[in-house]
């Protein structure tokens, strides 16, 4: 892929990531999916070699880049066949909330450790009764003296089990209006009261998802990340950069894919010439291609928005970015095991289960139908049908 858009530093550490997902790739993550573990080594690496951190503050121990660095990594090793989900999560949008709203304690607590690998952040959003409907959110967290209540449910967190705290997103009620704010509190894994059940999913991935129940969880204070009462846009600070990574998660899956597939078009021969030489197969291959890259070009113009500063602008060039990845990537995958014949079934290909792996770029953390209202609304200024 042509990387001239990028800086030599942003070449470089491509090139770096791409050198460590290469000694690990797809066999090191089946592995640890096969073993029912977590990419402990992966993470512990890459999060030594500056990887992990690379978007925080270089005073927290971060590397002082931002989305554009962080995004290199995750697509990179995705394109080696092992990406690491949980750093959309834990630096892009724990790390990027606590370094931009965050109190000097939680920024002391949470930062060098997210930054080191030592310490991960899982995010809980999702609602089972308002689903994509986040303003339907009801957990809701009400004062006892100087703590914090939080009750609630949430659904599909990725990472709990590993995760130190989860950030999860409640709501407060404001004492004049009565409304209802939302409002991020940072919860630790065994807090009492912070119960959660796997989810049994369909999905070969070592990142597995929960369901939590926060039953009168009590949490001091300083557990609330930001102002209580600018909560929306400090949201909003941290989901940009979760549809950057997802867009970047995207694109790494999709190239995988691709690759294998062309290295397999390039040598399986049936007739007089490799299957490469059927357009049939050939030109499939070219569109994805061509996706993915417009879908890269895309994610780097939300992260270069975003790492200037310009929230709103970067708002609907993440949205893009995501879009494109995730419709990218799924087309990619589809067309890479078709390109197998029935070696794209096999498990000795490892192709078939990224199917299933796919279609999480195209429904989390915002699905492509929400991302259509989106655009249909904000860029377009379409009425609203719901
Ligand atoms: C592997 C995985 C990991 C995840 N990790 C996390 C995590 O770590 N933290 C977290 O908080 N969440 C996580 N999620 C949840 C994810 O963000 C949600 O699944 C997603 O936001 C969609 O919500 P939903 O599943 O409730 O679908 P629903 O909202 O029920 O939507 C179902 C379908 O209806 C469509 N739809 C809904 N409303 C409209 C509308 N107005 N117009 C058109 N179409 C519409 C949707 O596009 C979708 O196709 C994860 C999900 C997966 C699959």
């Amino acid at each position: 892929m042509s990387t001239v858009l990028e800086t030599e530093e942003h070449q470089a550490l491509r090139a770096a990531v791409a050198a460590l997902g290469k000694r690990y790739g797809r066999d090191y993550t089946t592995s640890v999916v096969r073993d029912g573990a977590h990419p402990r080594e992966l993470w512990a690496e890459a999060a030594k070699l500056g990887y992990l951190g690379v978007n925080l503050p270089e005073e927290y121990g971060g590397g002082g880049g931002g989305m554009a660095e962080l995004s290199i990594v995750l697509e990179e090793l995705g394109t080696a066949g092992s990406p690491l989900l949980m750093m959309v999560v834990s630096p892009a949008i724990c790390g990027t909330v606590i370094a931009r709203f965050g109190t000097e304690t939680q920024k002391r607590q949470w930062l060098p450790g997210l930054a080191d690998g030592s310490l991960t952040m899982a995010f809980g959003i999702t609602e089972p009764d308002a689903g994509s409907n986040s303003h339907r959110i009801t957990t809701t967290a009400r004062k006892d003296g100087e703590d914090w209540l939080l009750t609630g449910r949430k659904v599909f967190v990725s990472g709990v089990d590993i995760a130190d705290a989860t950030l999860i997103v409640g709501r407060t009620e404001d004492a004049r209006s009565g409304r209802l704010k939302p409002c991020l509190f940072i919860v630790p894994r065994d807090a009492p009261g912070f119960g959660r059940s796997q989810i049994d999913m369909e999905l070969q991935a070592p990142e597995k998802q929960f369901e939590l129940v926060l039953d009168d969880v009590r949490l001091p204070a300083d557990a609330l990340v930001g102002d209580e009462d600018a909560g929306l846009l400090q949201l909003f600070a941290g989901l940009n950069p979760e549809r950057i990574m997802t867009a970047a998660f995207g694109i790494g899956m999709g190239r995988y894919a691709l690759a294998r597939a062309v290295e397999y078009a390039k040598t399986r021969q049936v007739w007089k010439e490799p299957i490469g030489s059927h357009q049939a197969i050939a030109h499939p291959l070219a569109q994805a291609h061509i996706e993915l890259e417009l879908a890269r070009l895309m994610m780097q113009k939300a992260a270069r928005l975003y790492d200037d500063g310009d929230d709103i602008g970067a708002g609907e060039a993440a949205n893009m970015a995501k879009y494109a990845a995730g419709e990218a990537c799924v087309k990619a995958v589809d067309q890479a095991v078709h390109t197998l014949g029935g070696n794209g079934l096999t498990r000795e290909y490892g192709l078939a289960s990224l199917i299933t792996a796919a279609r999480v770029a195209r429904i989390a953390p915002v699905s492509r139908e929400m991302i259509l209202n989106y655009v249909s609304h904000q860029s377009l200024g379409l009425p609203k049908s719901y």
